[in-house]
Order: structure tokens, then sequence, then C-alpha cells
């Protein structure tokens, strides 16, 4: 039986023990009266009955005492349990503002500040989580180095504010070319971004190199001063390897020394291609014109 119903408003409830065919201490006790847990409650006793004293006073939010006392000490015991309840609600919001701190804090430690995607710092944590996660499932796992075709020229032409713009359109572009939820973009560095795809065969990270490569090309982003077309591009290195392949003994660095092998040879066939490296052989070349 509910008995009050209390709001936040409320900062003390005095009760009587003995409430007519109720016991006190247990209607407090089963949170009869709500939010209760964070309203302190003094329980006012005619005639003191030990059990029920001793009863109340095992609740940490009860305080007890009697009617036959003074004035002085209930306004005492009432400024104390309002003393206390506002230094508890004080170190609360202490508490959370510190969690709030702390979750930024770590989010800007894993972002890159121009983009918004992951930073290089973050990336590395990852693709260690992952290779050990794809040595474990014996899954093979891909990497893609994507970077901008020519964009020394781009910032000659329209300057380093519209630079920054672009690698703004591109980090988004090829976080949306991304579907499956554990694949995962970074800014590697300057115009230089790298993708993570858990899970992925030789075949799937070349289809999404190839999708990235294209979701650029389509943004049809001016780029008067690119000596292969009018229009911002970018080339695509990949490597995938099976972490727990024996026949593959490398490391995550040396997965990317490969991917960025694949990049050089996208950029010294034209640019604007995806070029996949396996560990062992070198594969098909994705060109577009
Ligand atoms: P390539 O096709 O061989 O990749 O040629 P590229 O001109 O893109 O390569 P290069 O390494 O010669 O130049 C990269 C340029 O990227 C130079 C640098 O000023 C620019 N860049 C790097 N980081 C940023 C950035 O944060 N903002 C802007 N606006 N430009 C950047
Ligand atoms: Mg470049
Ligand atoms: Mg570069």
């Amino acid at each position: 039986m509910a008995l009050l119903i209390i709001d936040d408003l409320v900062d003390i409830v005095l009760m009587d023990v003995a409430i007519p065919g109720s016991d006190g201490v247990e209607v407090a006790r089963h949170g009869n009266i709500g939010n209760l847990k964070n309203v302190p409650v003094i329980m006012v006793t005619g005639n003191a009955e030990v059990s029920q004293i001793e009863k109340a006073l095992e609740q940490a939010n009860l305080a007890c005492m009697t009617c036959s006392a003074d004035k002085v000490e209930l306004v005492a015991r009432v400024q104390s349990a309002l003393k206390l309840k506002q230094e508890i609600e004080n170190s609360k919001v202490r508490e959370k503002q510190l969690e709030d701190r702390n979750e930024q804090l770590l989010k800007l430690s894993s972002v890159d500040g121009l983009t918004g995607i992951a930073n290089r710092r973050y990336f590395n944590e990852v693709l260690e989580r992952e290779w050990r996660r794809s040595k474990r499932e014996g899954q093979p796992l891909s990497v893609a180095l994507a970077d901008i075709d020519f964009f020394k020229n781009y910032n000659d032409t329209y300057g380093h504010l519209s630079g920054d713009d672009c690698i703004r359109k591109v980090a988004e572009s090829i976080r949306n070319s991304l579907k499956r939820p554990g694949d995962m973009v970074a800014r590697y560095g300057g115009e230089e971004f790298v993708v993570i795809l858990p899970a992925t065969d030789y075949c799937g990270s070349v289809q999404v190199g190839e999708t990235i490569r294209l979701a650029i090309e389509s943004l049809q982003l001016e780029h008067e001063s690119s000596p292969i077309q009018q229009v911002l591009t970018v080339s695509v290195g990949v490597a995938t390897v099976t972490p727990g392949n024996h026949a593959q003994m490398i490391n995550p660095e040396q997965l990317l020394a490969i991917a960025d092998q694949a990049l050089y040879k996208a950029k010294h066939l034209g640019r604007n291609r995806v070029y996949h490296e396996g560990c062992n052989s070198v594969s098909v070349i994705k060109q577009t014109s």
C-alpha cells in the first residue's frame, strides 16, 4: 500500500513508527514512499519499542527519535539529516561531472580534430584488437590505404582552407562507404586514410577499395590542376592477411607496409585506382579510365 507519493521536491520525511494497521519501518523499507532511497526519514516513536527502534536504525536513511524529545533535538536532527543529504547529492553531481570529463577526454584522444573520424592512435589500438580476433577466429583481415591524388596541387590552386574542407569531405565519404559494423576508417596522416576490414578476404577488400575510389570520384570536387582528370580522386592500396596462418608470418606493421607498397603501385600506374597486393602475390588492378 502506498502511503505517500513523494517527488524530488521533498527533502525529508518525519513519520510515526506506529501507522494504524501497518508497520512504519516496513513501509519505509519496502519503498512504499516514492523516492525514499534518496530522502532521509526520521521515525518518531511514542512508546519507544526497542525492537522497532533497532529495526529502524538498520536502514541507512532512517533515524529514530522519541516524541518526548525536545524541539531543539528535533531541529538538530532534521538539520544534520538535510546536510548529509545535500553532501550526498553534491558528491553525485561531482562524480557525474568527472565521468563526463573522462568520456570527453577519451573521445578527444581517439578522434582526429579536422575530420571527426578516428585518429591514428586509436586506429593502432583497433588494428591490434582486430588482429588478435582474426587470429582466434581464423578469419582474414584486410587494410586499405587511400591517398588523395595530387593534393599538393589542390592546395596550391584553391588554398589550404579549401584543402582542409576537401579532406573533411573525403573522410565523410569514406566513412559512408563502409557498411559493416566492424569496418572502420581513420585519418592516417595528412591526406591519407586507413580502413580496417575485419573478416574480409581479398575479393571483398578490393570491392570496398573500389567503392571508396568511386565514392570520392562521384563527389565531383573540382580539381583543375590535377594532371589526370579535373575532379578530386584517390588511389587505394589494399592488403589482406589471415593472421593465424603460419604461411603468412607477418605482424600488423608489415600488413600496413604491404598496403603502402600497393598504394605506391596504384600511384605509379596512373592514380585513381585500387591495387591489391596479397602477402605473397601481386594481384588485380581495378582501373577506371
Ligand atoms: P600524390 O598523388 O602522389 O599523393 O601527390 P600529392 O600531391 O597528394 O602528395 P604530396 O605528398 O606531394 O603532397 C601531399 C599534400 O597534402 C601536401 C600537404 O600540404 C597536403 N596536406 C597534408 N595534410 C594536410 C592538411 O591537413 N590540410 C591540407 N589542406 N593539406 C594537407
Ligand atoms: Mg596524395
Ligand atoms: Mg600522401
